[in-house]
């Protein structure tokens, strides 16, 4: 396995892949890696030639500096773990390397990015639409995968590349949970022995959802009540937002009748934490 930090190493590793006409497969991550990510890493080992892994924490998605600050960085753990998953290439770049002096050009989206947590964390999206976009260029990959978890962001490259007519199939994963339903996060290692109790009622909030749509409530007023009332019951716990969404557009709904997303941010202490479930 080979860990490249420069974009020119990198690129000149791409083009001799595609001299053999093997295949490409990229998951990008932010590092500190837990079984969310190994699970797209193992998805993408099965399905191509030549795996390629970025841990890459980029500060244009942060919107706010404490949380970047803050973010778990453990880069040889995290190497050793992608080796064992048998990768062939971690690219970790670093910031002037991606974001030279006079860099000035972003890539930007409507519509998607102003649902859920395009709200709550302004430019955030506009940091992940221009890193996806960067990697996709320096890494040419012919699958790249993402985790539901992050499903606004998955929805958001979904449409990133269609609109930009980029040859890169996106596939999305199931979330990967604790036993007990907490979604796996990185940002998980930053709760206390409290706040990790306090976390399960997210977890709870969307089950509750889940339980009310299979009885047929199909009213989002009334499920996003339960949602919030679940949720208050932990008096840590301060709701960022709790929404019920279009699947596809991430429009607010009134009433479901199609496809639909349930999404919930919550701040638990110090650490803000997503999750969200399929209506179907
Ligand atoms: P991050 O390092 O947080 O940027 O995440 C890198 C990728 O891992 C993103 O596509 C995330 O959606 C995905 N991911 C994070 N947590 C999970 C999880 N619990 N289950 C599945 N995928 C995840």
């Amino acid at each position: 396995m080979e860990v490249i930090t420069k974009i020119n190493e990198m690129q000149t590793r791409v083009l001799s892949v595609r001299d053999r006409k093997k295949s490409i497969g990229f998951v990008p991550t932010m590092g500190a890696l837990h079984d969310g990510h190994i699970s797209l890493i193992r998805s993408a080992r099965e399905e191509n030639d030549e795996l390629v892994v970025s841990i890459y924490l980029n500060p244009t998605q942060f919107d706010n500096s404490d949380d970047f600050d803050k973010y778990p960085r453990q880069l040889n753990k995290d190497i050793e773990i992608i080796r064992k998953e048998n990768a062939d290439v971690i690219f970790t770049p670093c910031t002037e390397e991606m974001y030279p002096d006079g860099f000035c050009t972003h890539v930007t989206q409507d519509k998607l990015t102003d649902a859920l947590c395009g709200g709550v964390r302004p430019g955030h999206f506009n940091g992940v639409t221009t890193i996806v976009t960067k990697l996709f260029n320096i890494i040419d990959p012919d699958r790249a995968y993402f985790g539901q978890k992050d499903y606004q962001q998955s929805a958001i490259i979904k449409r990133l590349v269609a609109d930009m007519n980029m040859d890169v199939d996106i596939r999305v994963c199931p979330t990967v949970r604790e036993e007990d339903g907490l979604a796996l996060s990185s940002r998980n290692k930053r709760l206390s022995l409290e706040d990790r109790k306090d976390a399960l009622c997210i977890h709870g909030s969307l089950q509750k959802a889940g339980a009310m749509f299979a009885s047929n409530v199909r009213d989002a007023k009334d499920i996003v009540e339960e949602m919030t009332s679940v949720i208050k019951k932990t008096k840590q716990a301060r709701i960022d937002y709790i929404s019920i969404v279009n699947a596809d557009t991430l429009e607010d709904l009134s009433f479901i009748n199609g496809r639909a997303l349930a999404a919930v941010a919550v701040w638990i202490g110090n650490t803000r934490l997503i999750d969200n479930t399929i209506l179907e």
